[in-house]
C-alpha cells in the first residue's frame, strides 16, 4: 500500500525513482510523483493514473541527483493529480512525500490557513510540508523534527529542501521505512524492492527514528536529536526474485513457485528421524513450550484462512485448544490474555496495520506474540517474542498464493513439534513427517494438471455468482478460494461450510450459480456429497474437486478436478492450487489486471 523511494548520489535521480516507483507498483496505488532538485529549485511531477502516465511528464534528460518519489493510495482527498504526491511547502523549497494518515490534520490544517498558508490539495499530507516551512531556519532536519512533534497518525516519510542540495531527511511511525546504503549514493525506501537493483545493505528505521542522508554518510537520531546506532543487514533476496521470468503474470509465477517456496519453508526444520519440526526462532524453551495450553491466531486476508487451517490441525493433531480470530476486531475488543497461551500474528509483509496494531495492544496486556512472516526485518518480526520466517520469497502479486501454502507449512511445523511433546507418538510423528515433506512434490502434481483446472475455469468464468463449499479441515479453504476469485476476478463468490448451505445460501442457487465443492476422502467425504446433491437437486451447477480414483464424483458433478491422495490433514495445500488456478484463469478470460486488481494493495499498512 502506497510506496515510497528517496535518492541521493552521483546519478540522475529521475530514472532512478522512476525504477523503483515501478517496483513499488505491485503494492497497490492509484497516483505517481516525483520530486528532484535542479539548480536549487524544487521541480515536481505528478500524476493520477499509473507509472506510465507519470513517465511522460518527466522530461527524460532532467537533471539533478536528489529528489523523492512516490506512489499514493488515497485516504484522504480523491485520486486527482494535485492530491498526489510529493507536496510542496508554500514558499516552493521543501517537497514531501508520506505514507499513512495524519489523524489530527484537520486542525493543523485551520491553524496553519489562519497563518496565512494556502493548500494546494485535499490531502492530509500536505499539512507535513507547511509545518516544516514554518519551522525551517537553515536546517531541514529540526524543522523535520519539530514538525513531526506535532503530529498524530502514522507516516512514514522522506522530505528534501532547494537550499540544502544533496540532503535528504526520512523518518517513520508506524509505516515502514529503509535506508539503503549503496556505494557513495543513498536510498530511502518503503520497501526493499524499490532498492534491491542497487544494493543489499539495507538499514530498517525504527519508529520514532529520522535519518538524514547524504550520498556518502547517514545519522540516524530520535526526535529528541539522541544519536542511535543502526545495524545494516544484508537481505537474502535476489534481483531475479522480483521479476517475471517469462511467466506472463507474477500470479502465474508464484502459483507455479509453490512447490520450492513450500521446500524453503520446511527446509532444515523436518526432524525425520525423530519426527519433530525444528524451529529455531520461537525463542522459548522446552518447558516454555511444554506449558501451552491455548493457542490464538490473529491475522487478516488470507493470512487469516491460513490461521484457521493452522487452527484446526492444532487442535487435531496436538490436542490444544487453538482459534483464529481477525486481526482489526481482536484489538479493539479488549481481548483478555490468559497465561500459558501463545499468539501467532501471521503476516506475509510483516506490516499489515491490524495486525500489528493487534500485537501491541496483546504484548501490552502481557501476551506472548510469535510472528509468522514473509519479509524478514518488517514490523513484525521486529517486534514479536519470536516466530517462524516463512522463506517464500518476494510475493508481488497482490492477491497471495505461495505465502499462504508456506504460512501452512509453519503451523504444520509448530503443531508437530508440540503435538510430539504430548500425545503424538514416535510412529503417528514418522509416518505424519513422511507425508509433509512429500508435500513439494504432491504440489508439483497438482500443478502439472493446471490444464484441467483452465479448462473447467474457462467453462465457468462468465458466471456473476460462485460458492466454494468445503468442511472441516478444508473450510477455510473454501474460504481462501472464493476470496481469490473475489479479488482478482470481481466476480461475487461466497465460502462456506458446505454443510451450512441449507441454513440460508442455498436460497441462492439456479442454474446461473455453480458451486465448487472441496471433496477430500476424510470422515466428511460422504457428507459432503450429500450436500452436493442437495444442490444438484436444484439445478445448480457443481464443480467438485476430489482425490484420485474418486469415480463416485463424476457421476453427480458437471465437472470434476483431482489432486493425488496424501494425510487427510494435508489437503488444504492441495486443494487450495487448483483453486488459486481457478481464480487465475477466470481473471485472465475476463480481463482482469491480475497482479494489480483494482482498490486492492499488497500490504494494507492503514487501518
Ligand atoms: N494519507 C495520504 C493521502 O491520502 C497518504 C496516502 C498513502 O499512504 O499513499 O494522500
Amino acid at each position: 500500500m502506497c510506496g515510497i523511494v528517496g535518492y541521493c548520489g552521483p546519478k540522475a535521480a529521475a530514472p532512478v525513482l522512476l525504477e523503483g516507483l515501478k517496483r513499488l507498483e505491485y503494492r497497490g496505488y492509484d497516483s505517481a510523483g516525483l520530486s528532484v532538485c535542479v539548480d536549487s529549485k524544487v521541480e515536481i511531477f505528478k500524476r493520477a493514473g499509473k507509472i506510465h502516465d507519470l513517465r511522460e511528464v518527466v522530461p527524460e534528460d532532467l537533471p539533478g541527483t536528489h529528489g523523492v518519489g512516490h506512489t499514493r493510495w488515497a485516504t484522504h482527498g480523491e485520486v486527482t493529480d494535485k492530491n498526489a504526491h510529493p507536496h510542496v511547502s508554500a514558499d516552493r523549497n521543501i517537497a514531501v512525500v508520506h505514507n499513512g494518515i495524519i489523524e489530527n490534520f484537520s486542525s493543523l490544517r485551520s491553524r496553519l490557513t489562519e497563518e496565512g498558508y494556502v493548500f494546494e490539495s485535499d490531502t492530509d499530507s500536505e499539512v507535513i510540508a507547511h509545518l516544516i516551512q514554518k519551522f525551517y531556519q537553515g536546517d531541514l532536519e529540526r524543522a523535520v523534527k519539530q514538525a513531526l512533534g506535532l503530529l498524530k497518525g502514522t507516516y512514514g516519510v522522506v522530505c528534501m529542501h532547494a537550499g540544502e542540495p544533496g540532503v535528504l531527511v526520512g523518518a517513520r511511525h508506524g509505516s515502514p521505512l529503509l535506508l539503503g546504503v549503496g556505494d557513495n549514493e543513498m536510498f530511502l525506501a518503503s520497501d526493499v524492492t524499490a532498492v534491491l537493483a542497487h544494493t543489499k545493505q539495507v538499514i530498517h528505521l525504527e519508529d520514532g527514528e529520522v535519518v538524514r542522508v547524504t550520498a556518502a554518510d547517514y545519522t540516524a537520531t530520535d526526535l529528541r536529536d539522541r544519536k542511535i546506532e543502526k545495524e545494516v543487514e544484508t537481505i537474502g533476496w535476489e534481483l531475479e526474485e522480483i521479476e517475471k521470468n517469462g511467466y506472463e503474470h507474477y500470479m502465474e509465477k508464484e502459483i507455479f513457485e509453490q512447490p520450492d517456496s513450500i521446500f524453503r519453508a520446511m527446509q532444515g526444520r523436518i526432524d525425520q528421524e525423530n519426527a519433530t519440526g525444528h524451529l529455531g526462532g520461537l525463542n522459548m524453551s522446552r518447558g516454555e513450550l511444554l506449558d501451552v495450553q491455548r493457542v490464538r491466531i490473529i491475522a487478516a486476508g488470507t493470512s487469516y484462512y491460513a490461521g484457521m487451517v493452522g487452527a484446526y490441525v492444532l487442535e487435531n493433531m496436538a490436542r490444544v485448544p487453538a482459534q483464529a480470530e481477525l486481526a482489526s476486531e481482536i484489538r479493539y475488543r479488549n481481548p483478555i490474555v490468559e497465561r500459558n497461551t501463545v499468539y501467532f500474528a501471521v503476516s506475509q509483509s510483516g506490516e499489515t496495520a491490524d495486525t500489528l496494531s493487534a500485537l501491541r495492544e496483546l504484548q501490552r496486556k502481557g501476551a506472548r506474540v510469535l510472528g509468522i512472516c514473509n519479509v524478514v526485518g518488517s514490523s513484525i518480526p521486529r517486534e514479536s517474542d519470536g516466530g517462524v520466517y516463512i522463506h517464500s520469497g518476494p510475493e508481488i502479486a497482490v492477491a497471495s498464493t505461495k505465502a499462504f501454502t508456506s504460512q501452512l507449512t509453519a503451523f504444520y511445523l509448530f503443531t508437530l513439534l508440540i503435538a510430539r511433546m504430548r500425545d503424538m507418538s514416535l510412529e503417528a510423528g514418522v509416518s505424519f513427517t513422511k507425508e509433509l515433506a512429500r508435500v513439494p512434490d504432491t504440489v508439483r502434481e497438482v500443478l502439472s494438471r493446471a490444464d484441467e483446472v483452465r479448462r473447467v475455469a474457462e467453462r465457468y468464468y462468465q458466471a456473476r455468482n460462485f460458492l466454494f463449499l468445503g468442511r472441516g479441515i478444508n473450510y477455510p479453504v473454501a474460504l481462501e478460494g472464493a476470496l481469490k476469485l473475489k479479488e482478482i476476478s470481481y466476480v461475487h463468490a461466497e465460502g462456506y461450510s458446505a454443510a451450512e448451505i441449507k441454513h440460508g445460501p442455498i436460497a441462492l442457487i439456479n442454474e446461473e450459480t455453480p458451486s465448487l465443492f472441496i471433496v477430500p476422502d476424510d470422515g466428511l467425504r460422504d457428507k459432503v456429497i450429500s450436500n452436493m446433491k442437495e444442490v444438484k437437486a436444484r439445478r445448480g451447477p457443481v464443480i467438485a474437486l476430489g482425490v484420485d480414483g474418486d469415480n463416485e464424483l463424476a457421476d453427480i458433478a458437471d465437472d470434476v478436478l483431482f489432486v493425488p491422495k496424501t494425510d487427510e490433514l494435508l489437503y488444504p495445500y492441495l486443494m487450495v492450487v487448483p483453486l488459486q488456478l481457478f481464480a487465475y484463469y477466470a481473471a485472465l478470460k475476463l480481463g482482469r489486471n491480475v497482479d494489480q486488481p483494482r482498490n486492492l494493495a499488497k500490504s494494507v499498512t492503514v487501518e
